[in-house]
């Protein structure tokens, strides 16, 4: 709708640089970088920065995160959740479980941050054998020995 009018540049101060474009985004990775089509977008002719909304940018990393999973054979969202709730895990339990930050599993669950190889490795390791959540949660938060078990 805004196709004809044009802004300068934010990025390189360029005057009125930004153009209308429907290219693929480029999202980059460790793992390799992607491309999102389907999020028109600005970008400007002089430094080529691409400047994409605010209220867009969360889609835009969902849909680049869903296409590095579907490439990369990764857990989805919608798995990391149903295996957390498999294993009865709040999204806390299940950083600490892993050993990851706070907050991480739910931008995993919402889709906005890329799980790495090691953590999507653990679990499915975990979904797999959930016997081993014990032993994990008991190094995890207490870490004084490896022969106590944790209670209840
Ligand atoms: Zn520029």
């Amino acid at each position: 709708m805004a196709s004809d009018s044009r802004r300068d540049c934010p990025v390189c101060g360029a005057r009125l640089a930004l153009r209308w474009t429907d290219e693929p985004l480029l999202e980059e990775f460790r793992e390799g970088t992607y491309e999102v089509a389907g999020f028109t977008h600005e970008k400007c002719e002089s430094c080529g920065e691409t400047l994409v909304r605010a209220d867009k940018l969360e889609a835009v990393e969902r849909a680049a995160v869903a296409a590095a999973r579907a490439d990369l054979g990764r857990l989805s969202s919608d798995e990391i959740h149903q295996l957390r709730h498999d294993l009865g895990l709040t999204q806390a339990e299940l950083e600490s479980q892993l050993g990851v930050g706070a907050g991480t599993v739910g931008r995993w669950e919402r889709g906005t941050v890329l799980q790495g190889a090691t953590a999507d490795r653990l679990m499915r390791v975990l979904w797999a054998h959930p016997e081993l959540l014990p032993e994990l949660g008991y190094v995890a938060r207490e870490g004084r020995g490896p022969y106590r078990k944790r209670g209840g």
